[in-house]
């Protein structure tokens, strides 16, 4: 038995490795969340050490996480089955409200057929996994979403990645490759960066190397919803594989792989991150259907998020802010090192800003930003808070040269 001194080689292991992080900058703290401002929409006006701040970080770009009627359904579909799924899909866990809202989600997103799963990164290592064997190929784009580069490495298949955005370079790996399943995955928004994938020129890529292309599209951006696919005028035929997130812009959690028949089939059958896990809650498969009903029947909530878009780039770029080519809600502006980054998000808290500072290895290194993101939740005073805060941080930081 352990006679107390055993232990202090590991503590200190660890402790060091703690330490490193802090030296770099690189430590993260997690907030506490005590609660939302009374009567204020969405989650963009959360109270933490038991002060009302304004964030502009969270995923909720369309304000639905905490709308009324989406809570309503939840609470409602918990009274109705309970707290929890009880089993697997395939076992006894997949209930009606999960098969209501694979159909809605199908509908939605005009392909035959959506299958669920508990979370992006869950749906990401699926495809990964599924789609390709081990004598196959992935190729990914250097800055996708850390989900969808795991689940390349994990996949055992031989695994590349592209410069940023280059569907030229994603051509000439397809096209070296000897044999093999092949699959392209890309972000349709990239989540640290708020710019959009070449999907026409991937797709073109891929039906000419006769290669799967899979996109994972968090965001809910164009006049219907329809993500970056909508937006660059993709059809199912371009993009056979479509994943998306419900944790953000449906404000709920959860995650669908939606495609043909035999896809959908393929991952039901066969993905383990699908077969393995617990079904998710119905109560949450049911506040996603309210929320679902809300994102398509009320435009004004994309609309809105785009007019903060432009006022806050419009207001950021006459300050001289280096912000990136982004049209999203996802609005970067980079520092590039963690420590300047750091800087910046306390100045700005000090202000009662909640504005998050991303550091490597989230981002690559010299890249450290603040991200922020908007919210159809926030109002256009919000905007103007956070550049007017923006405007009184030090010359040295944030700035273009
Ligand atoms: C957030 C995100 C994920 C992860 O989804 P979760 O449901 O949070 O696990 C995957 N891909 C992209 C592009 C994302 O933005």
């Amino acid at each position: 038995m352990s006679d107390g001194h055993d232990g202090d080689w590991r503590e200190a292991r660890l402790r060091a490795r703690l330490d490193a992080l802090r030296a770099q900058d690189l430590e993260r703290r997690r907030r506490v969340i005590e609660g939302y401002v009374d009567g204020a929409p969405g989650s963009v006006h959360p109270v933490v050490d038991g002060r009302e701040l304004l964030s502009f970080c969270g995923n909720d770009y369309l304000g639905l996480a905490r709308d009324a009627r989406v809570a309503e359904a939840f609470a409602a579909a918990a009274r109705r089955w309970g707290a929890g799924s009880g089993a697997s899909h395939l076992v006894t866990g997949h209930h009606a409200e999960h098969h209501a809202l694979e159909e809605e989600l199908a509908a939605f997103v005009q392909r035959p057929r959506a299958v669920l799963f508990s979370t992006g990164y869950m749906a990401n290592l699926a495809l990964a996994t599924t789609l390709v064997g081990r004598d196959g190929h992935v190729l990914e784009d250097r800055l996708n979403h850390a989900s969808l580069l795991d689940a390349g490495r994990l996949s055992g298949s031989t695994f590349a990645r592209y410069a940023h955005l280059d569907a030229d370079e994603a051509a000439r790996l397809l096209a070296a490759r000897n044999g093999g399943e092949a699959l392209v995955l890309t972000d349709g928004v990239f989540s640290m960066d708020g710019d959009v994938a070449p999907l026409p020129a991937l797709a073109q890529a891929c039906a000419t190397h006769r290669a799967w292309l899979a996109v994972d599209d968090a965001h809910v951006l164009g006049a219907r919803g329809g993500g970056a696919l909508e937006v660059l005028g993709c059809t199912v035929h371009d993009v056979p594989v479509l994943v998306g997130t419900l944790g953000k812009a449906f404000g709920t959690f959860g995650a669908f792989v939606a495609g043909s028949d035999a896809l959908v089939e393929l991952f039901v059958q066969r993905a383990r991150s699908y077969v393995y896990t617990t079904a998710l809650p119905p109560a949450v498969a049911a506040a996603t259907r309210a929320a679902l009903a809300l994102v398509r029947d009320e435009p004004w909530r994309r609309e809105r998020v785009a007019a903060h878009v432009a006022r806050f780039r419009a207001g950021a770029r006459s300050l001289g802010l280096a912000l990136l080519d982004s049209q999203t809600p996802i609005q970067p502006v980079i520092f590039g090192e963690p420590a300047t980054a750091l800087a910046a998000s306390e100045a700005l808290r000090e202000r009662g800003l909640l504005v998050a500072a991303i550091r490597p290895p989230t981002v690559p290194a010299g890249s450290a930003r603040l991200r922020i993101t908007l919210s159809a939740a926030h109002a256009e005073s919000d905007v103007d808070r956070l550049l007017d805060a923006l405007a009184s941080l030090p010359r040295a930081s944030g700035r273009a040269a």
